[in-house]
C-alpha cells in the first residue's frame, strides 16, 4: 500500500525535518533524512494513534467561510453575555475584516445599528470584539505541517512519540524550561521531556521539579477564607454521605469589584417616585472552582460565577446575590459512584451559606439549561453531556439544593420571580443584574412604552425603530407572544407618563414573568439570629485573567484546543488552564488595563477610569492611591516606576531607554 514502517530517530529543530530508520523489508535498518511532517503517520505511543480527534475549533468566517488566519492581522470575535446569546440564538460566531467592514457600511448610523445575518439570525454588529491573530509559529513551536493540527512531543530517554495531549506535554513549560537552560549556561542535553513510562523509571521528583516540567496541581493555586470554607463544607457532606474519594480540592478563582452600569432607558424614565435611578450597581464577582486529581492528574471538575451586590449597592440589588453560571462535567470519582450531585449541592449550599453569613438576603438563580451545542463554561464536553436538558429537571435539581439549605436554615423561602415581585408598586424595584435577563427585558419594555407614545403623538414608527435598531433583535424574546405591537400602541395612545403608565409597565413586567416561570428561582435567606453581626467580606482580590470570566475561560480554550471531551483531555486542558492562570502568556497580560494589583480583573467593566498622559493605558480610579483632581496630568504608577528605574540606569542602552527619554523629557516639563 505505499506505506513503510520505520523509526523516527530525530526532528531536526530549526528544519523541522525528520530523521527515519526503515524496518523490515530488504533494506531493514537503512537510513533516511529530511523527511516532512506530511509524508509521516507517525504513530502515538500512549494512544497508539496518528490522528487524535479534536472538536474543530471555530476559524473560519461566518459570513464567507474564508479561514481566519495568517496573513489576516485579526477577525471579528461575537461576546455577549447569556442573555444577550440566548434571546439572539447564537452562542459564537466569528467575521473576517471584511465582512466586518462590509456591515457595517450598509447600515446609515455606523456600528451601533448595524446587524449582519449569520445563519438565519440577525446579530448586532455591536456585540463583535476585534480579536488578533497569532500566527501559529507563534502560538507553538512544534507546528506540524499537515492540516490535522496535531502536536507531537519526542521522549528524551526512549525516543518514542506522543501527542501532547496523550502524554500530558506542556509545551510552554517545556519551552521556558529548555531556554532557562541555556541562560544558565546548562548543557540542554538532559533537561529534555521524559515520556510517562521514562518518568516512572527515575525517582520520585520534588514538587519543584515537577512544577518546572509544567505538571499542575491544585495546591499551586493560593488558598482564600472562602475557599477553605467551601471545601471543607464538600469534605464534610462527602463524608456524612459516607462517600470516599479523592480530596476535592476549591479555589475562588476570581474575586473582583466590578460595576454593572444601569441602561439608559432606565435612566432616562421619569420614575413616579421622582428619584432618579441608580447609574450603576457596583458589585463584587466571584468564580470558584473546584478540582480532582483523577488517575494522578488534576481536572477541573466544577465551575461557577456570582455576582454579589453587596450593603453598599443601591436599591433595588442591595445585599442580593446572583448565580450566573454553573457548569460541571463528569470526571468525579468517588465510591460508590452516582455523588456528583452531594458534591455539586453541598458546593452552592456552602457558597449560600457564606453569603447568608456575610448579610445578603436574596440569591436569585437563572435556571437556564443549555441547548443542544451550548458551551457555558467548559469546551468541548463530551457528546453524551450536551445533550438538552430539560429545564424541569434543572428546576427540581436547584430546588432540592434549595430545600437542603432551608433544612440548614440558611434559606426561609424560595420561589419564582412573581412569587417575589408580585406587589410591587415599580418596575425600578426589580433588581437588574450584569448578563440577566431582566436586565434586557426591563429596559425593553420601557422602550416600548416609548415608542408607542411615540406613535401616539405622530403616528411614525418606522423612523422611531430605526433610532434604536441596535437593540431591535435583544428586545425581540421580551415581547409577549403574539402580542402585536400596533394593539398595544393603540391601547396606550395619547396616554402622558404618569402614574397609571407606571402600573401598566409593572403589569407588562408582571406578565413576563408569569410567561418565564420556571426560568428564574429567587430564594430569601433566613435572617441572622438577634445580635449576630454580618461577617466581613474577608476575601482578597483574587484575579487571574483567563478566569475571571465565563467568556474569557471559554474563549481560551476555543482558541487553544483546550477540550473536556475526554479524561486525557480534561487532564490536559486543566494544566493548560492552571499553567496559563500562574504563567500568563505575555500577549494577553501586556494588554490589560490598569495595574498589576488591579481589584476589577484588569478589564474595563465600566467604572471611572483615567487615561495616563505617558502611556496612555487606562486604570480605574478606585484602584490608584491617588487621583488627580480636574485638568491634572496623570502619569501611572508604571510610568512613574520605569521613569525611576531609568534614571537609575537600569534600561540604559536598550530600546526601551530610547522610549522613555523621549517621554521622560516630556514628563519633566509638565510637572
Ligand atoms: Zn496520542
Ligand atoms: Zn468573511
Ligand atoms: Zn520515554
Ligand atoms: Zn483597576
Ligand atoms: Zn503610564
Amino acid at each position: 500500500n505505499g506505506w513503510r514502517s520505520a523509526a523516527v530517530l530525530s526532528r531536526d529543530a530549526t528544519s523541522k525535518l525528520y530523521a527515519l530508520r526503515l524496518i523490515g523489508g530488504v533494506d531493514d535498518g537503512a537510513s533516511i533524512a529530511h523527511v516532512r511532517h506530511s509524508l509521516l503517520r507517525l504513530r502515538c505511543a500512549t494512544c497508539l494513534k496518528h490522528a487524535l480527534l479534536m472538536q474543530r475549533p471555530p476559524c473560519d468566517c461566518d459570513k464567507c467561510g474564508r479561514p481566519l488566519q495568517h496573513p489576516m492581522r485579526s477577525f471579528w470575535e461575537f461576546h455577549a453575555d447569556m442573555a444577550e446569546a440566548i434571546s439572539l440564538g447564537i452562542t459564537t460566531a466569528q467575521l473576517c475584516s471584511t465582512c466586518y467592514k462590509e456591515g457595517r457600511r450598509g447600515s446609515r448610523g455606523g456600528v451601533t445599528d448595524a446587524h449582519v445575518t449569520i445563519g438565519i439570525r440577525e446579530v448586532p454588529l455591536s456585540k463583535f470584539q476585534e480579536t488578533p491573530i497569532r500566527r501559529r509559529r507563534n502560538l507553538q513551536s512544534e507546528e506540524p505541517e499537515d492540516s490535522e493540527q496535531q502536536n507531537w512531543a519526542q521522549c528524551a530517554e526512549c525516543s518514542t512519540w506522543h501527542h501532547w495531549v496523550c502524554a500530558l506535554y506542556n509545551q510552554r513549560a517545556q519551552t521556558a524550561k529548555q531556554s532557562a537552560g541555556a541562560e544558565g549556561g546548562e548543557a540542554v542535553q538532559g533537561t529534555g521531556w521524559l515520556c510517562q513510562a521514562c518518568t516512572l523509571k527515575k525517582p520520585p521528583r520534588a514538587a519543584k521539579e515537577r512544577e518546572v516540567e509544567g505538571e499542575m496541581d491544585a495546591s499551586m493555586l493560593p488558598e482564600t477564607p472562602l475557599s477553605k470554607r467551601l471545601q471543607a463544607a464538600v469534605a464534610h457532606a462527602l463524608e456524612a454521605h459516607q462517600v470516599t474519594a479523592e480530596e476535592v480540592s476549591v479555589r475562588t478563582v476570581s474575586s473582583c469589584k466590578a460595576s454593572s452600569p444601569a441602561k439608559q432607558p432606565m435612566l432616562q424614565r421619569q420614575w413616579s417616585s421622582g428619584e432618579a435611578y441608580p447609574s450603576e450597581f457596583p458589585f463584587r464577582s466571584r468564580a470558584v472552582m473546584a478540582l480532582q486529581r483523577v488517575e494522578g492528574h488534576e481536572v477541573i471538575i466544577f465551575m461557577m460565577y456570582a455576582q454579589e451586590y453587596g450593603a453598599d449597592c443601591p436599591q433595588p440589588n442591595t445585599r442580593r446575590v446572583y448565580i450566573s453560571y454553573v457548569d460541571s462535567v463528569r470526571y468525579f470519582r468517588c465510591t460508590p459512584e452516582g455523588h456528583r450531585s452531594t458534591l455539586y449541592r453541598a458546593l452552592l449550599c456552602a457558597y449560600l451559606g457564606d453569603c447568608r453569613a456575610r448579610g445578603y438576603q436574596h440569591v436569585h438563580i437563572w435556571v437556564e439549561p443549555p441547548r443542544a451545542g451550548d458551551e457555558y463554561i467548559f469546551y468541548a464536553r463530551p457528546p453524551e453531556e450536551r445533550k438538552p436538558m430539560k429545564r424541569e429537571k434543572l428546576r427540581a435539581w436547584y430546588c432540592k439544593m434549595l430545600e437542603r439549605s432551608k433544612a440548614e436554615n440558611v434559606v426561609y423561602k424560595y420561589g419564582g420571580m412573581l412569587d417575589e415581585f408580585r406587589s410591587i408598586k415599580s418596575a425600578r424595584q426589580i433588581p437588574l443584574f450584569k448578563g440577566d435577563q431582566w436586565e434586557i427585558t426591563v429596559p425593553a419594555l420601557l422602550q416600548d412604552e416609548g415608542e408607542s407614545s411615540a406613535v401616539g403623538s405622530c403616528g411614525v414608527v418606522k423612523d422611531e425603530e430605526d433610532v434604536c435598531g441596535g437593540s431591535a433583535a435583544l428586545k425581540a424574546p421580551a415581547r409577549p407572544p403574539g402580542g402585536a405591537a400596533g394593539a398595544r400602541s393603540q391601547r396606550l395612545k395619547g396616554l402622558p407618563m404618569n402614574k397609571s403608565g407606571s402600573e401598566d409597565l409593572v403589569n407588562k413586567v408582571q406578565k413576563q414573568m408569569r410567561r418565564l416561570q420556571g426560568h428564574f428561582l429567587v430564594a430569601n435567606f433566613s435572617p441572622l439570629p438577634d445580635g449576630q453581626e454580618p461577617q466581613a467580606d474577608d476575601e482578597p482580590t483574587v484575579s487571574y485573567e483567563v478566569v475571571n470570566s465565563r467568556q474569557a475561560m471559554l474563549h481560551h480554550c476555543m482558541r487553544h484546543a483546550l477540550q473536556f471531551n475526554s479524561l486525557r483531555y480534561a487532564q490536559y486542558s486543566t494544566m493548560m488552564i492552571l499553567y496559563e492562570m500562574l504563567v500568563p502568556t505575555v500577549a494577553s497580560s501586556g494588554g490589560s488595563y490598569c495595574l498589576p494589583t488591579c481589584a476589577r480583573g484588569r478589564a474595563d467593566d465600566g467604572s471611572m477610569m483615567i487615561a495616563c498622559d505617558v502611556c496612555d493605558n487606562w486604570f480605574h480610579t478606585g484602584c490608584l492611591d491617588e487621583v488627580p483632581n480636574g485638568d491634572e496630568s496623570f502619569v501611572c504608577p508604571l510610568c512613574v516606576d520605569a521613569k525611576t528605574a531609568y534614571i537609575e540606569g537600569e534600561f540604559a542602552g536598550d530600546a526601551f531607554s530610547e522610549l522613555m527619554a523621549s517621554t521622560a523629557g516630556d514628563m519633566a516639563g509638565g510637572r
